[in-house]
């Protein structure tokens, strides 16, 4: 194994507060020592212990590798025109999906597996360093169970989203189609997902089928997670703290029973502001569920139809400016948030032990990944101690 020294860090976000200020746990003129796979040693540079390679950051911020929570990256085609139409004064509508899905169908594996591959490398060179993976645009038994073990070969955070929307066939049958989730597309699909995800939206899934989605799921073993309150107030959000769901997403319409349910629940919030920049909606009020004391993720919702996006500092920076978050909160929202939201505790954090998942910017501090919109700041990512970037 070799060991690394990551030395002349400005300033490093650990997220442990045992390490250093404040909840981001703030480090200067700090180092890092990698060991294989992991991270051996943080500490003051002046105290740095000797390791078999050096690499000066010169000066530059660092902070664990962004955790995106919530992506939808099996798909093909594209939607330009609708995105074009929508900002041309037309409403986003949940049906979008089912242009997605004909278009995935048809598709082969190999072109979806490079889509997949292409989108996850694009994320890495802005910092991401773990990635959810939905399936949805399938919606057929084998449709669904191709896209999650072409998902399981670029992430273990694969999630069953069968109950995306109802398949085009069982337009007329929704009760039928709920039927086939639960059944055996569940049958088919649960060996290549961790979680179990449901649309619980108007012209999606209602709360019992929605419910009963989850159920079967966890049945099996998978985790749910929930797609909840995004385009108007509904039961997703109290659904998901009622079943002990991991993340409850979107999170844009509550009311203060919903803030109430998550602030006193192990379920996390997790915002995806790039839905509703893309489709010229308001935003979630992070603030009010920071202030109630929830636990709160940023993640990016790519897909090709609401949010087209795999940029994390694109999100911390609209979170920043439009959401009411501070620039500690949405950097730690997209990293510690993100592993909440996934349950994970070896990543989201730079401390002994932790994964070896480290970005560097081309800044003296993380508050530029807010300060400085649009600008690609990450100069260097290490994941699982190997240099990507
Ligand atoms: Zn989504």
């Amino acid at each position: 194994m070799t060991t690394t020294l990551i030395t002349g860090i400005s300033s490093l976000v650990t997220n442990d507060e045992a390490q250093g200020s404040g909840p981001l746990g703030l480090l200067a003129e700090a180092a890092v020592v990698l060991d294989g796979d992991r991270i051996a040693w943080v500490g003051p540079a002046s105290r740095a212990p000797a390791a078999d390679t050096a690499h000066d950051a010169g000066g530059r911020a660092a902070l664990p590798g962004f955790v995106d929570s919530h992506a939808h990256l099996v798909f093909a085609g594209d939607r330009t025109a609708e995105f074009n139409a929508r900002m041309s004064g037309q409403p986003y509508r949940a049906g979008g999906i089912r242009t997605t899905v004909a278009a995935t169908r048809a598709a082969t594996d190999a072109a979806l597996d490079a889509n997949v591959a292409r989108l996850v490398r694009e994320a890495l060179l802005q910092g991401t360093t773990v990635l959810e993976c939905k399936s949805g645009y399938g919606l057929t038994v084998e449709d669904e169970a191709r896209a999650l073990r072409i998902a399981a070969r670029h992430t273990p955070e694969t999630t069953y989203l069968g109950a995306h929307v109802v398949a085009p066939e069982y337009a007329d049958d929704p009760a039928g189609y709920v039927d086939l989730v639960t059944g055996p597309m569940l049958d088919a699909c649960a060996p290549h997902a961790r979680w179990v995800d449901a649309f619980c939206e108007r012209g999606a899934f209602d709360a019992d089928q929605a419910r009963a989605v989850l159920t079967a799921g966890a049945a099996r073993g998978l985790t749910p997670r929930l797609h909840a309150n995004q385009l108007g107030h509904g039961p997703g959000v109290r659904l998901a703290v009622e079943l002990g769901a991991a993340s409850a997403d979107h999170c844009t319409h509550l009311d203060d029973a919903d803030v109430a349910a998550l602030a006193s629940s192990a379920t996390v919030a997790t915002l995806l502001p790039g839905a509703e920049f893309s489709t010229r909606a308001a935003y979630p009020d992070a603030r009010r569920l920071l202030d109630a004391g929830a636990t709160v993720a940023l993640s990016t919702d790519c897909n090709p139809g609401s949010s087209f996006t795999t940029s994390m500092p694109f999100c911390i920076a609209v979170a920043v400016r439009e959401m009411g978050m501070t620039p500690d909160e949405a950097v730690h929202a997209a990293t510690a948030g993100g592993a909440r939201a996934l349950r994970r505790t070896d990543v989201g954090r730079i401390a002994p032990g932790a994964r070896a998942d480290l970005v560097l910017l081309d800044a003296p501090s993380h508050v530029h990944l807010a300060y400085r919109p649009g600008v690609p700041l990450v100069s260097a990512v290490w994941r699982g101690g190997v240099r990507e970037v």
